[in-house]
């Protein structure tokens, strides 16, 4: 019972002793005692802040930094609350406690030079804080020693390095990044200055390599801009011509073209520069020598990406000797059709006497003989005459009479014909109107007669034909359908060239692309057009137009 009043009374005495310590420390951190007295080995000491006044320890209680005061003995002395939440214990706890305490093994000797130092001189050191919750912090202890009553103590300001260090770190990674960015842009420029030194050097091959190529090509070549002027040649034209380019350039060209064939030129130059179509003409140029030779002419623009013309590249294709060779060949064509046409119409001559001999009954396997015979000479002279009409064609001389031709009588006519000859195919007619035309009857029946063959040697599926007549704006118009293998937008544009043929192996038929090239030029020299109309696969419609009388 005694023991346990004594425990009390201890206890009372230990709760009492507290609240005094507790009461001191407000004292002094609210600035009411200027003095304390710390017990330590050697018994009580009295400590008395020197310059202590009241504002002076509140500036220390509000400061960011922790503020630390040790004696010789590294016994804290005194700490504001900063210090004591930085070192994550009580105040009352953090006063009388060993300073080393707060601080890791680590730190343990780096805290003892400084304090050992610091009492001679002012230093600071980074020194690692414990905070407690186990994890480190990174301060600066910077130490100054201060006098105090009971003899001299060590001031120490605590500042948190760990923002800077954060703040440090994020510099560093920020100019780990931007460095990291600076490298990237310089690789970056550094290809694309390969790049564009690769591409200069491209472009300066390649524009080596098309002056190589033009200068040693046999065509001459150009190039203009969209409003007609020349604005480049290669050498072939000024080895041509004997002229500079001041002479030829812009539309100085013309000065060389001959002069039958400018008109043409400058007709379709305009036409090709004002549509963007392919500029093709043949003309003669002016060589050096002051000989004009035949050219093939062709030119096609250069777009940008907006499908603008930047420029028209061009070259002209010295044709003069293909020209001759033509002509030796139409040459050949008018003499050889000319000398068979003698031995054919004696041999033409002689079959008929030989059909029409009575003296003696012909047996019934010669007659059929004598037919054959006279179909295929036939056949060799139309051929003959179409050879003969081309040349004349060729020589300009294809010439025949004019007179009233009755296009209703005509086309009755070679339907009649071609009922007896394709006896298999049906002809149907459609007749508008009686119209008069002025013409030649027998190039007329010739140019129909054509249409109609051809209708029916291209369609061997369908054997119905239709030929149609009709008035149209003082015009008769003569048509033939079929429904046969037609023709595409592309042949439809050639076939009334000369010896043009489709090539097409499926529907080849014997001909020589002559028949549509005479029947052209008959159409044309009655003033009239010829035209057709055509699907492939579906049929085509051939027409001829000609003025009424
Ligand atoms: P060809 O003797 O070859 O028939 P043409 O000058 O009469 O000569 O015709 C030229 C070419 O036009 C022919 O080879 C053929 O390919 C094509 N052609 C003419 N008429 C027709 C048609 N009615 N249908 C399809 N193709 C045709």
């Amino acid at each position: 019972m005694e023991q346990q009043d004594q425990h009390s009374e201890e206890i009372r005495e230990l709760r009492f002793q507290l609240e005094e310590a507790q009461e001191t420390i407000n004292a002094i951190r609210t600035g009411q005692v200027d003095a304390l007295v710390v017990k330590d080995t050697d018994g009580h000491q009295l400590y008395t802040l020197k310059t202590a006044d009241q504002t002076y320890r509140v500036f220390i209680e509000k400061m960011s930094e922790g503020a630390v005061t040790i004696n010789s003995e590294g016994i804290i002395l005194y700490c504001n609350t900063r210090f004591a939440v930085m070192a994550n214990t009580p105040l009352e706890k953090a006063i009388g406690a060993p300073l080393a305490s707060f601080v890791p093994d680590q730190s343990k000797t780096a805290l003892e030079e400084l304090i050992h130092s610091s009492w001679n001189e002012e230093c600071r050191l980074e020194i690692i804080l414990k905070d407690g919750g186990g994890k480190d912090m990174h301060c600066m202890f910077s130490c100054n020693t201060i006098e105090l009553d009971g003899g001299t103590a060590l001031s120490i300001i605590v500042t948190d390095l760990s923002l800077l260090k954060e703040t440090e770190k994020q510099l560093q990674l920020r100019n780990e990044q931007l460095e990291e960015s600076r490298a990237n842009a310089e690789k970056l420029n550094n290809t694309l200055e390969a790049t564009v030194k690769e591409r200069t050097h491209d472009l300066v091959i390649s524009r080596e390599h098309f002056k190589l190529l033009t200068n040693n090509i046999v065509q001459m070549t150009w190039t203009n801009l969209p409003d007609g002027n020349v604005n480049s040649y290669n050498q072939r034209w000024y080895d041509y011509t004997g002229k500079d380019f001041e002479a030829t350039a812009g539309l100085g060209w013309k000065e060389l073209i001959h002069p039958d064939d400018l008109k043409m030129t400058i007709e379709k130059y305009t036409h090709s520069l004002a549509t963007g179509e392919m500029f093709e003409v043949e003309n003669r140029y002016k060589r050096h020598d002051g000989v004009y030779r035949w050219h093939l002419n062709r030119a096609q623009p250069l777009k940008n990406d907006k499908g603008e013309i930047i420029f028209w590249v061009g070259t002209a294709t010295d044709i003069e000797d293909q020209k001759r060779e033509m002509d030796r060949k139409d040459e050949f064509i008018g003499i050889a059709s000319h000398e068979l046409k003698t031995p054919l119409t004696s041999l033409k001559g002689y079959l008929q006497l030989i059909a029409g001999y009575k003296k003696e009954q012909l047996p019934p396997i010669i007659t059929q003989y004598i037919n054959k015979a006279g179909v295929s000479i036939n056949k060799l002279q139309s051929l003959i005459n179409d050879l003969l009409d081309v040349s004349k064609i060729k020589a300009g001389r294809l010439e025949y009479s004019l007179n009233d031709v009755n296009i209703t009588e005509l086309v009755n006519q070679c339907v009649e014909n071609a009922e007896h000859v394709y006896s298999s195919y049906i002809f149907e007619k459609q007749i508008e109107g009686d119209p008069i035309v002025k013409g030649n009857n027998e190039r007329l029946e010739q140019v129909l007669m054509n249409l109609i063959n051809n209708a029916v040697k291209y369609s061997q599926n369908d054997k119905n034909v239709l030929i149609t007549v009709k008035k149209n704006n003082n015009k008769a118009r003569v048509s033939v359908t079929d429904h046969g293998i037609g023709l595409s937008q592309h042949q439809q544009t050639r076939i009334f060239e000369r010896f043009y043929r489709v090539e097409d192996r499926k529907n080849m038929t014997s001909g020589l692309g002559m028949g549509l090239y005479i029947s052209q030029e008959i159409i044309s020299n009655h003033n009239g057009t010829i035209g057709v109309d055509s699907e492939t696969g579906q049929g085509s419609t051939f027409y001829f137009e000609l003025p009424l009388v």
